[in-house]
């Protein structure tokens, strides 16, 4: 018996490709596709074969198609996805082919090649599996492309050993769990449902749904047209679905809006026509505000639904095989949130910066202390939709001023808070379907974690009553921990079947010398079929699975055996039972010990021989090895068993360990606002539901620490917005603070809202609806819109939108034309906002002449007349006796007529005769003795009140 069939040496070899390595790199990459496949294989839909040819290489009409399987599955999946870039499977690598691999080596920069296939060359490109994430990131994050991700599955059918499928399309907005997705910000996809016609009105409602598919976060809401850009701004979505139909309305309405956010990727999907309501599976909604009452019948309106069909419908198309179960979308409406528009986020920084997009110094970043990934996505929703509720913003600084009396306390939650994983992600994976043991043992840590928090507070609790006798402030904490559902039972049933395995528990990112199959690591000593497994349940988990486990270590036991008493039987003590993808199980001895096994060929085939070793065939090590690795791969199977049991017990509880992760989002939050508030000497802010806003002592946060990084004081200012006061104009001269004090008012109204503390010494707010910001118009000239018609598109929408809620603020509105002009367009909007809006507001402005269009008296500091509910601050500069001046930054009554433009301008290096011809036309303009300005003040003034009679 010299040489074996090749088919039974090779039969056990496919078996082992992808099995359970223990090897990092493989593992994350190899086993999740490889996990489905004991399922019986879903049919893909086939679609027909197209008549026409491809295109493979350059001359597309001359080339036929190669008829191979692969080639075939590829040509069939490129017309199934068309809009995407595929990626197949073949073997350990992904590989692109055709016209496509043209286009994909030039986006990944990696070597484009050529294969000769069905008689003709064909361009082709791949890469390792285990730089998947690193390609997906380039194609996704970086170019903005879709792609279909093309699995290779093994299959129990011995003819065919693989089945591939299109498992998913990953988009920008449809990511589950790759290592690229931001965790500390949302990877929202959203949907508009809107009217197909183009008869679209500033106030025709819109639907919008927008779903985290990595975290499960889902929202509906109804909103119109004219604010569709601003929630745009708000939600932030990383994609933008649309019903199909709209790609032939390139003129509709929407595109218009879309258009302001350029770098938003957009899809389209048909619109199934199903009820949003009915393919939503779990009945209850998604919660976000725990500390509301659930919305437990949502009642969607028709555009609404119509978004919501549209996501399902999109997400149902593209992540195929890793749909996750949903549950109904938390309804928001807009009333219970205070709306910051567009503009207003950009020009207050909440978000990005306004110079370059940054976060740095943004007031997230300012303010963000939290200590968990969800915690800090949690954070950036409250900050971008504050609340309008009294109840619900109070709930919130009851809980920080909870922590804020207990240091000790902090710094103990804040030490469990950083080992907490990201519950709502683990869910979610468990949800589509993916997820590994990892993942099982991290949610396990977190619920224990949970309830360790839970007994941190439970003792604090003691010692207070011990110390003090009494309990104070703990309502809202007590209400807040009661809602937590235990899930001990849940944790107990992971802990007692999932194998800790200490060097396991952190995935490294894959390194080049990694070798890419496990089996062809040929030169690793003793490489044993069974060596590659890694157990990740324990054998106790069931009786069938502590069986195979036994029968495996007896058939290991056997093998030790069978090799010693081979060594001593032979004289060969270089002996070793082995096994390689080439050659199967084999016996591997020194050339110098081989000759006795040469001599007994009824025991021994020779296989192959190297420069100083020999491989022989042995039948009884043949039976044994199939038999072990039968025994593995049934336990694998146990295993993908058992960890199924797992997931779906795991997702049985998906509402409870939301909820869970949500309490603690809220509690990481608040614990965060509290250090905030000790660090920076925070204070809380009184909330009503009056109409009075007083600030005493008010900071920016973020000019606050710019400064104090520089080594310098802010110096802070009061204002009192009281219905007697409440539009202020403010005037200054340049540098001397106005912006800042504009910026942080419109802050500390955003951060009380939300529930934070307040950079001041004392704040009372009446509750804010809307809070506008407009910064005279000096960085939009890269788009095609003058200045000045952006301004007048900005002060359009304040004035149709602003309620007597609503806290307005324009800074040096009017810069981008005339004098004249400026002046006349800002009386009529101050008019507009005081006498129709009726909305808090403040007025930064360089053209004192508006005060006595106002009806400015110089003695009270008030406006006479009409006007009489507006008041008038200025900021200053401290002169010196030589010249020199300083801006004093603090805000008096009053108006402030000289710019101290020529001063600035002399501290530009201005040459001196420039400063006085200047001077002297200043002198013409303004008039050069009181009586000639006051006199064109009372001119003024007159003119106002004609105006207002009129
Ligand atoms: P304006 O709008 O009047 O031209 P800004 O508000 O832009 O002035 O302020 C200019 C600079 O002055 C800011 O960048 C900041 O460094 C400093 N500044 C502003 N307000 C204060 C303050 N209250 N205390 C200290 N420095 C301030
Ligand atoms: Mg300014």
């Amino acid at each position: 018996m010299a040489t074996l069939p090749s088919g039974e040496r090779a039969k056990p070899l496919p078996e082992w490709n992808g099995g359970l390595s223990g090897r990092k790199s493989a593992r994350k990459a190899a086993v999740e596709p490889m996990i489905p496949p004991v399922d019986t294989p879903k049919k893909t839909r086939k679609s027909r074969a197209s008549q026409k040819d491809a295109t493979p290489v350059d001359e597309p009409s001359e080339v036929k198609r190669p008829k191979t399987e692969l080639a075939l599955e590829i040509f069939r999946n490129l017309e199934r996805f068309p809009h995407c870039l595929l990626l197949t499977r073949v073997g350990q690598f992904y590989e692109s082919y055709f016209d496509q691999a043209v286009e994909i080596s030039r986006l990944l920069n990696i070597k484009l090649t050529s294969k000769s296939w069905g008689g003709q060359r064909v361009h082709m490109c791949g890469f390792p599996l285990q730089h998947l994430e690193k390609y997906l990131k380039v194609l996704i994050r970086g170019h903005q492309k879709s792609v279909a991700l093309c699995e290779e599955f093994r299959v129990p059918n011995p003819l065919s050993q693989f089945e591939r499928r299109v498992t998913r399309v990953l988009t920008p907005g449809t990511l589950i769990d790759e290592n690229f997705i931001n965790p500390y910000e949302n990877n929202y996809l959203l949907s508009i449902g809107c009217p197909l016609s183009n008869q679209l009105e500033e106030n025709t409602p819109i639907g919008l749904a927008w779903m985290d598919v990595s975290t499960g976060d889902f929202f509906s809401q109804t909103a119109t047209l004219g604010t569709l850009h601003d929630e745009i701004a708000r939600i932030m979505p990383k994609e933008i679905v649309l019903d199909e139909q709209l790609k032939t309305h390139k003129d509709h309405a929407v595109f218009r809006v879309l258009a302001e956010k350029p770098s938003v990727f957009l899809s389209y999907v048909a619109n199934s026509g199903d009820d949003a309501v009915s393919i939503t599976q779990e009945e209850i909604p998604y919660s976000d505000d725990i500390s509301l009452p659930a919305p437990i019948l949502p009642r969607y309106a028709s555009d609404e639904a119509t978004a919501i069909s549209l996501l399902t419908s999109f997400l149902q198309k593209n992540l195929l095989e890793h749909m996750p179960r949903l549950s109904k979308p938390l309804q928001q409406g807009s009333d219970a949130r205070m709306q910051i528009d567009a503009h207003s986020l950009d020009s207050l920084e909440i978000m990005e910066t306004m110079r370059e997009g940054g976060t740095t110094g943004t007031l997230l970043s300012v303010i963000n202390r939290t200590n968990t990934h969800s915690g800090s996505r949690l954070l950036a929703r409250w900050l971008c939709s504050p609340s309008t509720s009294v109840s619900e913003i109070a709930t919130r600084q009851n809980v920080v001023s909870f922590f804020e009396a207990r240091p000790h306390l902090r710094v103990d939650l804040i030490a469990l808070l950083r080992r907490i994983e990201d519950t709502a992600r683990i869910v979610q994976k468990f949800l589509a379907g993916r997820g590994a043991p990892d993942d099982l043992r991290n949610l396990a840590t977190a619920i224990k974690l949970w309830e360790e928090l839970r007994e941190r507070l439970t003792l604090e609790r003691k010692m207070e009553m011990q110390e003090q006798n009494v309990l104070i402030g703990w309502e809202t904490v007590d209400a807040l921990v009661s809602r937590m559902a235990s899930l001990r039972e849940l944790s107990q049933r992971i802990l007692t079947a999932v194998l800790i395995n200490e060097d396991e528990t952190e995935i490294g990112e894959a390194t080049p010398e990694d070798p890419v199959d496990p089996l062809v690591a040929e030169s690793t000593p003793k490489t044993t079929p069974f060596a590659m497994y890694k157990w990740t349940i324990k054998p106790e988990y069931n009786p069938l699975l502590e069986k195979l486990h036994k029968k495996l270590d007896a058939l290991v036991k056997e093998k030790e055996n069978l090799e010693l008493d081979l060594q001593a039987r032979y004289f060969a003590n270089s002996l070793s039972l082995r096994a390689s993808p080439q050659l199967g199980f084999h016996i591997h001895v020194k050339k110098r010990q081989a000759s006795k096994l040469m001599a007994n060929s009824d025991e021994f085939s020779p296989l192959s021989e190297s420069g100083s070793t020999k491989t022989f065939f042995n039948q009884r090590w043949f039976d044994l090895g199939t038999g072990i690795i039968k025994t593995a791969e049934s336990i694998t199977e146990q295993e993908r068993a058992a960890f199924s049991e797992l997931r779906e017990a795991v997702t049985k509880e998906t509402q409870n360990i939301r909820k869970n992760a949500r309490i603690i989002d809220e509690l990481d939050v608040t614990l965060g606002f509290a250090e905030l508030a000790v660090e920076r000497n925070f204070v809380r802010p009184v909330v009503t539901e009056g109409l009075e806003f007083h600030i005493k002592n008010g900071r920016h946060p973020s000019v606050e620490i710019g400064l104090l990084n520089a080594r310098r004081m802010f110096i802070p200012n009061t204002l009192s917005l009281d219905p007697d006061a409440r539009l202020q104009v403010i005037t200054g001269p340049n540098m001397a603070g106005k912006s800042t004090l504009l910026r942080q008012t419109a802050v500390i109204a955003i951060l009380a809202q939300t529930g934070s503390f307040v950079p001041a010494d004392s704040a009372q707010i009446g509750i804010v609806d809307k809070v506008f910001s407009r910064v005279g118009a000096n960085d939009d000239l890269f788009r095609d819109r003058s200045t000045f018609l952006v301004e007048m598109l900005e002060s359009a929408e304040i004035l149709n939108r602003a309620t007597s809620r609503s806290l307005v603020i324009m800074d040096e509105v009017g810069r981008g034309t005339s004098i004249s002009t400026a002046l006349a367009i800002a009386f009529a909007t101050i008019h507009h906002l005081y006498t129709n809006n009726r909305c808090r507001g403040l007025f930064a402005t360089h053209f004192h002449e508006i005060v006595d269009m106002l009806g400015y008296n110089e003695e009270t500091c008030r406006a006479e007349g009409h006007f009489e509910n507006i008041a008038f601050y200025c900021t200053d500069v401290d002169e010196r006796p030589d010249g020199s001046f300083t801006y004093s930054h603090r805000l008096r009554p009053g108006v402030n007529r000289d710019s101290h433009g020529l001063k600035v301008a002399r501290l530009g290096g201005m040459p001196n005769s420039v400063l006085e011809v200047a001077s002297k036309a200043l002198e013409h303009l303004h008039g050069s003795t009181k009586t000639q300005w006051l006199a064109r003040a009372a001119e003024l003034r007159s003119l106002g009140e004609r105006l207002v009679r009129e």
